[in-house]
């Protein structure tokens, strides 16, 4: 096992031995790498990250402080796509052309997922009132693991919602007044995913009753993080950070072939210094779903000031935001798709049961590996899963941390 590098000084040091919370089994190896794809996953190369400097971003890409002075071929690039800010940097391997082929994907994988878009494929869907509308073979491959996700979480990832959360996006772009509970009611009971239609062989999506509406907000981003990472296995590329409004993708490794580390925002104060970091990243997702993303404010428009924050992650079973108690939900996980909709329905279910079902390993057949999930919540504790242990240390002294 290597020998973690010696901190630059006693601060720092402190810092890090406070932030990591490493255990080993007899022999000294870190506890979580149980298989050989986990092995790969979470490098181990640990010694490497410890005295990186921790950098801002989303659930924020930590890069290297080295990373400022290399010279690079091309500056990272960042374009509006999927209702959000999509940066991409491919560091040392970055060309004109590679950045070209990754925005020209998500511009496609946008056209078919903007619900404020009448042509894409999803509000063709929408607008067909229940009859079945062809769709484009990734618009089938991501509605299909979608529903699949639906199923094992029982509903709290429900792509049939889009009734429902139309009615908060219209709150929060014309109105000043959240939706009645008869709105909600009258809505939700059109959002059965189980009536939804899928042909694959005839590649079209029925969605089995008039008045119902897809929402695949909650998985679009992970598909595109998935489809960029196709891109860059097939490109040469050696390591990238992929931000996709905070839905962030590490691909490979750093220039030094160390992994990647990532903070996980203090949702009371999101744009300040992360709440936790997790190190040991390589080739996966790290989605966080967290309240401080916002349908509406309804009252003065300031929450500081009195208004009422509505936040974007509906429980299915009300119609209304989750209130359980949960500030964000993060899932690491190989399979980016998977990631973003379990984060959504985690958020849902609420730490418990999350964890819970986590532990039976309920997901193998659809997340493409194991997810992990840290979970961020209003009494300040943080939970991770026991496969993040060694891996993740708390930043911030106002939480603490626990293991499942
Ligand atoms: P995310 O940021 O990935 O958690 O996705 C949140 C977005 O997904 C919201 O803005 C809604 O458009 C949609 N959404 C909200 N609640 C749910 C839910 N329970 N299941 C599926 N999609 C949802
Ligand atoms: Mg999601």
């Amino acid at each position: 096992m290597m020998v973690p590098k010696k901190p630059a000084d006693s601060r720092q040091k402190r810092r890090t031995e406070r932030a990591m919370c490493r255990k080993s089994d007899a022999s000294g190896n870190p506890v979580f790498p149980r298989t050989n794809s986990d092995r790969r996953f979470f490098s181990v190369r640990m010694g490497k990250t410890r005295n990186r400097k921790i950098i801002a971003a989303a659930a924020l890409i930590l890069s290297a402080g080295t990373m400022s002075c290399e010279k690079r071929q091309r500056e990272p690039e960042s374009r509006e796509a999927l209702g959000t800010v999509c940066s991409v940097n491919l560091y040392e391997s970055g060309t004109e052309s590679k950045y070209g082929k990754i925005f020209a994907r998500l511009d496609e994988i946008d056209a078919l997922f903007n619900l404020s878009s009448p042509a894409s494929d999803i509000s063709r869907v929408n607008a067909a009132r229940g009859a079945p509308v062809e769709v484009a073979p990734d618009f089938i491959k991501v509605l299909s693991e979608a529903l699949e996700i639906a199923r094992v979480t029982e509903g709290a990832f429900n792509p049939a919602l889009g009734s429902v959360t139309e009615l908060w996006r219209n709150a929060k772009i014309h109105t000043d007044r959240i939706p009645s509970k008869t709105e909600i009611r009258n809505a939700l009971a059109h959002a059965d995913f189980r009536k939804i239609r899928l042909d694959e062989q005839a590649g079209t999506v029925c969605m089995g009753d008039a008045e119902a509406k897809l929402d695949l907000n909650a998985i679009a981003k992970g598909f595109a993080a998935d489809s960029i990472a196709e891109i860059l296995a097939q490109g040469n590329v050696k390591g990238a950070t992929v931000n996709l409004g905070g839905h962030i993708y590490v691909f490979g490794t750093k220039k030094d072939r160390s992994p990647w580390k990532l903070g996980i925002k203090n949702p009371n104060a999101p744009e300040g210094i992360p709440a936790v970091s997790i190190s040991g990243l390589q080739d996966t997702a790290v989605v966080t779903s967290g309240i401080y993303d916002g349908f509406f404010t309804n009252g003065s428009g300031d929450k500081n000031a009195g208004g009422v924050f509505f936040h974007h992650i509906i429980d299915p079973a009300t119609g209304f935001p989750a209130d359980n108690g949960i500030l964000s939900m993060t899932v690491v996980c190989r399979n980016a798709a998977a990631a973003d909709a379990l984060g959504t329905a985690f958020f849902v279910m609420g730490k418990e049961k999350s964890f819970a079902m986590m532990g039976e390993g309920a997901f193998d057949p659809v997340a493409g590996g194991r997810p992990l999930a840290v979970s961020i919540t209003n009494d300040a504790r943080i939970s991770a899963s026991r496969g993040l242990e060694g891996y993740i240390g708390v930043v911030l002294n106002d939480y603490t941390i626990s293991f499942r």
